[in-house]
C-alpha cells in the first residue's frame, strides 16, 4: 500500500486514476484547487471502502503547496502530476497571459511540486513520480501552441529528474494518451468547432479521432492501469521514459 498524491483530481483523469487506484488499496491524497471538489471525490472513495483524504492544492503556488504538504497525514510515496487545462486558439490571437498560465500549470507547477516531494522520496528511499503528459507531449496539432510546449517541456523535464534520481528508488515517467473523455475534452469540443468552423460532430469523428488508427477514445482503466503498472517492482527501472496509449497515432 502506498501513500499516492494526485493533482487536479476533483475531475476527469485525476479523479478516476484516484477511484482506481483506491480500489487496489493505496490511500490517495485527492487534491485540486478547492478543496470541496477533492473532497467529494475523497467522500465516494471512503464511501466504496477505500482510503482517502482531500487538499488544497493549487500547483501554481508554493505557498500552497507548503500548505498542502504540511496538513496532509502521511509522507507522499507516489506524486501523479496531473492537473492541467486546455485552451485552443491561432497563436496570434492567443492571450499571452493565458499561454503563460497553461505553462504555468502543466510545465512549471509540475516542477514546483516534484521539487518539493523529492527531498522526502529520497530521505525515506522510495519514490514514484507520474506524470499525465498527453500525444501532444510527442506530437502536435494547430491552435494548441501553450498545451503542446508545456507538454514537450513536461518530457525533457522527466528525462532531467530521471537522470537526478538514477541514484536512489526513485522513478520518473509520463503517461501519453490521445483523447480521453472528461470534461476538459467536453469543452475542447465546443472550442474548436468555433475556432474551425465546424460541427462539434465533425470535431469528434475528423479531429479527435481521425489521427487514431483504433478511433475511439482512451479509457479510465488504461490510464489507470499503466500508473498501476509503473508503481509495480517490474518497472522498477523504468524512468525518463514515455508510456504512450495512442491507439497507433505515433506510429503512422
Ligand atoms: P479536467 O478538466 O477534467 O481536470 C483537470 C483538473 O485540473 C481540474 O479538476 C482542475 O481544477 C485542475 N487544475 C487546473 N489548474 C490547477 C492548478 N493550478 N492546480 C491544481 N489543480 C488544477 O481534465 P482532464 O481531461 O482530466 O485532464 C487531466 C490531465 O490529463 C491534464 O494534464 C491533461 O492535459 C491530460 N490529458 C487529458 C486528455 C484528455 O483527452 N482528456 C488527453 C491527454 C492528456
Amino acid at each position: 500500500m502506498r501513500n499516492i498524491l494526485i493533482t487536479g483530481a476533483a475531475s476527469g483523469i485525476g479523479a478516476g486514476i484516484a477511484r482506481e487506484l483506491a480500489a487496489a488499496g493505496h490511500h490517495l491524497i485527492v487534491s485540486d484547487l478547492s478543496a470541496e471538489g477533492a473532497g467529494t471525490v475523497a467522500e465516494g472513495i471512503r464511501a466504496a471502502g477505500g482510503s482517502a483524504e482531500a487538499v488544497a492544492l493549487d500547483v501554481t503556488s508554493d505557498t500552497s503547496i507548503a500548505h498542502a504538504l504540511t496538513s496532509i497525514s502521511c509522507p507522499v510515496d507516489v506524486l501523479v502530476n496531473n492537473a492541467g487545462l486546455q485552451h485552443v486558439s491561432p497563436l496570434e490571437e492567443f492571450p499571452l497571459e493565458k499561454w503563460d498560465f497553461l505553462v504555468q500549470v502543466m510545465l512549471v507547477g509540475v516542477a514546483r511540486l516534484t521539487r518539493a516531494v523529492l527531498p522526502g522520496m529520497r530521505e525515506r528511499g522510495y519514490g514514484r513520480i507520474v506524470n499525465i503528459g498527453s500525444i501532444h507531449a510527442l506530437v502536435a496539432s494547430p491552435y494548441k501552441s501553450a498545451y503542446v510546449a508545456a507538454k514537450h517541456g513536461l518530457v525533457g523535464f522527466s528525462k532531467v529528474v530521471a537522470l537526478e534520481t538514477a541514484d536512489t528508488d526513485i522513478t520518473i515517467n509520463t503517461i501519453c494518451p490521445s483523447y480521453v473523455k472528461t470534461p476538459l475534452v467536453d469543452s475542447q469540443i465546443a472550442a474548436q468547432a468555433r475556432t474551425r468552423g465546424i460541427s462539434e460532430e465533425e470535431v469528434v469523428s475528423q479531429v479527435m479521432l481521425k489521427p487514431m488508427p483504433k478511433g475511439v477514445f482512451i479509457g479510465m482503466d488504461e490510464l489507470a492501469g499503466t500508473t498501476a503498472f509503473l508503481l509495480s517492482p517490474a518497472a522498477r527501472n523504468l524512468t525518463g521514459q514515455c508510456l504512450v496509449l495512442d491507439g497507433g497515432w505515433t506510429a503512422q
